[in-house]
């Protein structure tokens, strides 16, 4: 009687070690084939990625194309970014005139059943002409091609933009893994409940201001941001010019403005080294506006990621900046 329980004991044990570990090996296998890549350009796209996949973003190669701190005008992909883009299964880039390279890139594509996303293309409509306004430093090149209308690609700076944009990421990610789609819509849900109660507290906030003008010592990627709120700007240069020196005429418009909206703060955008700032500030009769900078996800770095940046907490921050000093 014992040896029969013990043979028994020894088969049930034997049959669930072989069922045990024939299941992992099958799983195993199944996962890997069927995980999948996703190659982003932008930190903002790799973030609303990352949101959307939620727990299942363990099982994907999720890569983030400019994360060693090279701006997103600065960037070119080298032959190892070449081949992570050929074979991803989806790639998702903003499109604009800095990701010329991107249509090369696309010519070497590996996976023909590759899936991508250019959030220009969602937008459609939306996307708006780079603005040229008065006092702006002008590039000699933009003087030159008047005929064709240049894009500003800095689309994710709207959080109603970016809205628009995870709906289309979580499209296509259940298209590749219909299996994750409901998961996927729901951490979409949760995402866009964030998203939209940002864009109330901007709405909200911009509205106690009755100036309502931000002046940018610098570059000017935040148009589709302050657009959405109805906030008026001034600044150096449009969109993310290649220009690095403003003129006398360029820093003069501008401490005017500061003079004659009574305005005591001069915007940047990171990383900014401030030379224009100040010597607008130095023109103007007051001398003693303070400089504060806005943060546009162009270059996010590997180690900022390491320490917890987000879409959503950049943007507050940005949003704590503005409250602080519009006026
Ligand atoms: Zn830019």
């Amino acid at each position: 009687m014992k040896k029969s329980i013990a043979l028994l004991s020894a088969c049930v044990l034997f049959s669930s070690l072989v069922g045990c570990s024939a299941g992992t090996v099958t799983r195993a296998e199944q996962q890997d084939s069927s995980q999948i890549s996703v190659v982003c350009t932008l930190f903002p796209e790799y973030d609303w990625t990352r949101e959307i996949l939620g727990d299942q973003v363990e099982n994907v190669k999720l890569t983030y194309l400019l994360d060693n701190g090279l701006d997103l005008h600065n960037y070119q992909p080298s032959a190892k970014d070449m081949i992570t883009i050929s074979d991803c299964d989806l790639f998702i880039y903003i499109g604009g005139e800095s990701e010329s390279w991107v249509d090369d890139a696309l010519k070497e594509v590996t996976n023909p059943n590759m899936k991508v996303i250019r959030l220009m293309d969602v937008l459609s409509d939306s996307v708006k002409e780079e603005e040229i306004k008065e006092g702006m430093q002008i590039e000699e090149e933009d003087e030159e091609e008047e005929e064709e209308p240049e894009y500003d690609e800095h689309v994710w700076l709207s959080v109603r933009n970016a809205e628009t944009l995870c709906d289309a990421i979580c499209d296509t990610l259940c298209e590749i893994q219909p299996d994750q789609a409901d998961a996927y819509q729901e951490n979409l849900n949760h995402y866009l409940e964030k998203l939209s109660a940002m864009d109330a507290s901007f709405s909200e906030m911009t509205e106690q201001f009755s100036i309502k003008t931000v002046i940018f010592g610098d570059r000017f990627p935040f148009r589709y941001l302050v657009d959405d709120y109805g906030i008026d700007y001034y600044a150096a240069f449009a969109g993310c010019s290649a220009e690095t020196e403003a003129s006398f005429e360029t820093i003069a418009f501008l401490s005017q403005k500061l003079d004659e909206l009574q305005i005591d703060t001069v915007f940047t955008i990171e990383n900014a080294d401030e030379s224009i700032a100040k010597a607008i500030i130095s023109s103007t009769e007051k001398k003693n506006q303070k400089i504060v900078s806005l943060n546009s996800m162009q270059s996010i770095t590997k180690q900022q990621i390491a320490e917890g940046a987000n879409y959503l907490t950049i943007m507050q921050n940005n949003f704590d900046v503005l409250r602080e000093n519009l006026q």
